[in-house]
């Protein structure tokens, strides 16, 4: 059926829906078993088989095949056997790891994914997209994704954007009203929506007649498979890191050879020895914990109201310099109450908390009862026509479905005794000029209110409406705006605003006749003003100390607000975020301005206020052409490129429309300030711990190639076999290391400045700590390997003796300084021992793994390994808490020269 050259009657009744009440539950229930979900076919997953082959397609995994095949070839069938099998294991570990992190991605994907409200059995609901069936009832406002194919049964200035699916960008203007006759293209069809598509502006309804892959754009679905995530910068370092290694082995495998064939050594022994070196130099388990600690991370953060959507912004989350923030709703409660108003020349003050329309207004301490002010009596009239919340009662609880601005208006219209239901159904809404945030006005169209046939009724901005007034309505006239009033009722703005209030304007205009141009240019010109309202919006309690805590971090926190200058300085003033010294200003004012100018302006200036959404782009373009990192919230459908543009762009979860939260890093589920910088404190923790356990895994393969490089150079036989080798490195290492990945955050973590994004992974301190562990290690294992050569002798049961201890030393190593690991500035005395439990169980778990291959008999004879006494531990156990007590006393020793101070007291 072609919907578009059908009446919306028809298109109704072919769908059984009723246009008011929507489908029944029982009715989407059926309907849902017989057309699926509304959904585009999952994304075909990766065949197994790639995904293997893309695993033997690693560096590291191929010199590990080439190692089994070299021990294969010189005979030692078993080795390569089990090489072969520790490998594929691996593989397959990190086939199914990688797949589980993918799961909770996708997880959190779909909790970011839209919903859509819908009326069903006669109410407004919110369900998910993927709910909607044909005959569903979708209402469409400005900024939301189109959720399926409908017949639009109502628009109001519906402007939507179809370039996802026509490539033509300007919005196309839908009319509801409208049945075509002809076939037409699709960017033709103006009484249609097409899912994927954007609500520009306005608003509509639309019945649903397609869903899932029969819409248009599931036609074309297999074009638009999901972007593939990319590898982060820190994958890319880290790849780039084994890259090197695999190098660095390859000429140490060089030095070993030459130095072996001098001690002449057999060619076949010093195969074995190279091969042993590359397993040694690898830090096998190293990317797959990566990618797990960063879902991790994603995971963390989701639980605490910041949905991250890509694995990138969780590292980038960490390196943030500057936070820019809306103010309304974010930093402050968006919890609106009426205080002040001005008409009639008079300022008023109005009683009463919450939404509850209960309270007084009074002028001089005298209540002004209805009809008795005209200016009053104009202004809640029409503050509560144009206006789209309602107010809801239950249990004599009030609470506002919709704008909180506006919602406060209808209980300031309540408190002078006026109705919503019924001044709506008197005075109905005829048409309507919606709010936008560049025009920051809203006007509706309404019959015999005031003298004219037709009024129009528009509230806004005062700065913004005042402009366009020519007239103002005192004591019941309508008399002419002369300038002295127009100064009158700026100062009256200013000063309200100055306490911190939010202040709107109110106007109307007068029309013999419905106009026919209903646009802002014709509409919103030669108003009378009646009056302003000033509501608090408190700031939200947590977020001063939120501030403090971006301060101390070395994060700059910035306000950027569509609301007037001074309301966004006082309330700048009281969270800190305006300090002495800091500046403030208009958007406007960067209209113009060369980008020198603006990277110049960005320096200094915390608060930006009246800023429309290109204003947002300045800034944040001029952010990051000084070098900052800059997170940038937005909850608009104009916000999206700014949101886009940022380094972190976040969307709110609450209030933010469909485009906002599609284009965003991060959305926040509570659209808090406080939980942004809570994400950037759990990104530097994510960022740390990675830190730790990369230092921990790789100081481990250090140390294992300069035991095998040393052993030959003191013409000692070959101190570990690879099986051995990858056993420690991808069995027993690989928990301590995942563990170390979850570590609570260290004090100092929001008290230092942000990471330089282009910092190596391996830095200073990084550095001196793995030579130093590796040389601890190397000196303990070693030492071990050395005196039981000595002992038992270096040939047949000897040497799997000395083996055997060299092994056992070298694990323990690993497993006790994990502990030491936890921390790169702490000593183990100021964290604690054991405070960390995963750490504990993954150890009690290597451990485990351990004795199993020291003392199950066959597994112990694959891995050429032989039991140890009592003396034996002894020995093992006190060599290896050696790189454990260096690591801490370095510690203490960087501790001391950093704060000289402490010691002295
Ligand atoms: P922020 O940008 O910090 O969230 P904001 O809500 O003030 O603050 P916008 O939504 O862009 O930002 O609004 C800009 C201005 O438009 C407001 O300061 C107010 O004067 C006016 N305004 C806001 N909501 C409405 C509305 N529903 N109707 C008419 N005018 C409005």
């Amino acid at each position: 059926m072609e919907w578009y050259r059908t009446s919306t009657r028809d298109v109704l009744k072919e769908l059984s829906a009723d246009p008011e009440a929507g489908l029944s539950a029982s009715a989407v229930e059926t309907r849902l078993s017989e057309y699926g979900r509304n959904e585009l076919k999952e994304e075909k997953k990766k065949p197994f088989i790639k995904k293997l082959a893309e695993q033997f397609l690693d560096p590291m995994i191929i010199i590990l095949l080439l190692a089994a095949i070299i021990s294969g070839v010189v005979g030692e069938a078993v080795d390569s056997v089990i090489i072969l099998a520790i490998v594929i294991v691996n593989a397959l570990l990190s086939i199914f790891q990688e797949g589980k992190a993918e799961e909770a991605i996708a997880a959190l994907k779909k909790m970011s994914s839209p919903t859509v409200k819908v009326v069903r059995d006669g109410r407004i609901s919110e369900i998910q997209s993927t709910e909607l069936v044909p005959g569903d009832l979708v209402i469409l406002e400005t900024g939301d994704i189109v959720p399926a194919d409908m017949r639009l049964i109502e628009s109001s200035n519906l402007k939507i954007d179809e370039s996802s699916l026509t490539g033509e960008s300007v919005a196309v203007e839908k009319d509801a009203a409208v049945t075509m006759d002809e076939e037409v293209g699709i960017g033709d069809r103006v009484n249609y929506a097409y899912s994927a598509s954007i609500v520009n502006y306005g608003r509509g309804k639309g019945v649903v007649t397609e869903t899932g892959l029969n819409t248009e754009i599931g036609k074309i679905a297999t074009t638009l498979s999901t972007m593939e995530e990319e590898e982060t910068p820190l994958q890319r370092k880290l790849a780039g890191l084994s890259k090197t290694l695999g190098i660095l082995v390859l000429a140490v495998c060089a030095v070993v050879f030459v130095v072996g064939k001098i001690y002449g050594r057999e060619t076949l022994q010093m195969f074995l020895t190279s091969v042993s070196l590359a397993v040694a130099a690898i830090p096998e388990g190293l990317p797959a914990i990566v990618t797990i600690v960063l879902s991790m991370g994603m995971g963390n953060m989701a639980r605490h109201n910041a949905i991250v959507k890509r694995l990138l912004a969780v590292e980038t989350l960490g390196t943030t310099t500057y936070i820019c923030s809306d103010k309304t709703g974010t930093l402050t409660q968006n919890e609106m109450t009426v205080t002040r108003v001005y008409v009639d020349g008079k300022v008023l003050e109005v009683s009463g908390s919450g939404y509850a329309p209960t309270g007084e207004i009074t002028g001089g301490g005298e209540t002004v009862a209805p009809e008795s002010m005209p200016g009053l009596d104009a202004l809640t009239a029409v503050a509560s026509l144009v206006n789209d919340a309602d107010l809801s009662e239950s249990g004599g609880n009030y609470s506002i479905v919709g704008d909180p601005t506006e919602g406060a208006l209808i209980t300031l219209a309540g408190k002078h005794g006026i109705h919503e239901e019924e001044i709506e159904a008197a005075y109905p809404r005829l048409e309507e000029i919606p709010f936008d945030s560049d025009r920051k006005m809203m006007s509706t169209f309404h019959e015999n209110y005031f003298d004219g046939k037709i009024s129009s009724f528009t509230k806004g901005a005062p700065d913004v409406i005042l402009k366009r007034c020519s007239h103002i309505y005192k004591d019941g006239e309508i008399i002419e705006l002369t300038d002295a009033m127009r100064q009158e009722v700026l100062d009256q703005n200013t000063a309200f605003a100055k306490q911190a209030l939010r202040v709107l304007g109110f106007a109307f205009r007068n029309f013999d006749a419905m106009p026919s141009d209903i646009s802002t240019d014709a509409i919103e010109q030669d108003m009378v003003f009646v009056g302003l309202v000033g509501m608090i919006d408190p700031a939200r309690p947590e977020v001063k100390d939120a501030i403090k805590e971006c301060r101390t971090a070395g994060i700059v926190p910035v306000m950027i607000t569509g609301d007037y200058l001074e309301t966004a300085k006082a309330i700048a003033e009281e969270l800190g975020i305006l300090r002495e010294g800091d500046h403030a200003m208009m958007g406007e004012e960067l209209n113009g301005k060369s980008p020198e100018e603006i990277r110049e302006i960005v320096k200094t200036t915390r608060v930006f206020a009246r800023v429309s959404p290109q204003n947002k782009v300045q800034i944040v373009t001029a952010l990051k052409e000084n070098g900052e990192i800059a997170a940038m919230t937005g909850d608009g459908v104009n916000d999206a490129p700014a949101i886009k543009k940022a380094d972190i762009g976040i969307a709110m979860g609450i209030t933010g429309t469909d485009v906002a939260k599609n284009t965003a890093d991060v959305i926040l589920t509570d659209d808090n300030f406080a939980t942004i910088v809570q994400a950037v404190e759990e990104g530097r923790i994510i960022y740390a711990n990675i830190k730790k356990f990369v230092t921990f895994l790789l100081s481990c393969n250090i140390g294992e190639v300069l035991v095998v490089f040393l052993a030959i150079i003191l013409n000692l036989p070959t101190p570990f076999l690879p099986i051995q080798l990858l056993w420690l490195n991808l069995v027993t290492d690989s928990f301590p290391a995942l563990a170390l990945g979850v570590e609570k955050g260290e004090e100092e973590t929001m008290l230092e400045p942000p990471r330089d994004p282009q910092e190596p992974i391996l830095d200073r301190k990084v550095t001196i700590t793995l030579i130093i562990q590796s040389i601890a290690i190397t000196a303990a294992t070693l030492g071990v390997y050395y005196y039981a050569l000595k002992t038992h002798g270096d040939t047949g049961a000897g040497l799997v003796y000395s083996r055997t201890m060299a092994f056992t030393t070298l694990i323990f190593c690993e497993l006790f300084r994990s502990f030491s690991s936890r921390s790169i500035d702490d000593t183990l005395w100021k964290i604690g021992f054991f405070s960390n439990k995963r750490l504990v169980q993954a150890v009690l778990l290597s451990l485990a793994l351990v004795l199993v291959v020291l003392y199950v008999p066959f597994l112990e004879n694959l891995f050429h390994l032989v039991d140890l006494n009592v003396k034996d531990w002894a020995i093992v156990l006190i060599s290896s808490l050696i790189p454990l007590v260096i690591g801490e006393i370095q510690k203490f020793i960087r501790f001391n020269q950093s704060h000289p101070q402490d010691t002295q007291e």
